[in-house]
């Protein structure tokens, strides 16, 4: 799949549309997701552009997959939700219901969120 550039957060990447920024650096960008499903909702983006996680994986440099992950865990430790802990999510594909085609991990967190068995094989 090729990458599309006019996406809602290569759109927020290039400052076209607002978000509210919670961590940045050279290869990461982490803002709050604008329909929040916990307390804490927060999307982390890697800059380059890769349609998804299949893509990031396969094409993304160590030091970007590095940088990600490290964003990933430094958001977690600033917003508080180490010790009540948390939940990452990051839907690949049709299955997953992927609405946005640039690569991104949701960080939940800030309430119970349930088990995963209802997330994961819910069904409809
Ligand atoms: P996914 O279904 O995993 O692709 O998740 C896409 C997420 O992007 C959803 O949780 C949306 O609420 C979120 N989203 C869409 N547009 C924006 C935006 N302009 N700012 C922040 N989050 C957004």
């Amino acid at each position: 799949m090729a990458y599309d550039d006019e996406n809602v957060f290569a759109r927020i990447l290039r400052g076209e549309i607002p978000a509210e920024k919670v961590y940045e650096d050279e290869h990461v960008l982490a803002f709050n997701d604008i329909a929040h499903l916990a307390p804490v909702h927060v999307l982390v983006i890697p800059k380059g552009q890769y349609v998804s996680c299949d893509d990031f994986t396969a094409n993304a440099s160590d030091a970007e997959m590095a940088a990600l992950m490290r964003a990933v865990g430094k958001v977690a430790r600033d917003l508080g939700v180490v010790d009540s802990g948390y939940r990452m999510v990051s839907n690949t594909g049709p299955d997953a219901g992927q609405e946005v085609p640039h690569f991104h991990i949701h960080i939940f967190g800030g309430r119970r969120l349930g088990g995963l068995r209802r997330q994961a094989g819910g069904g409809e």
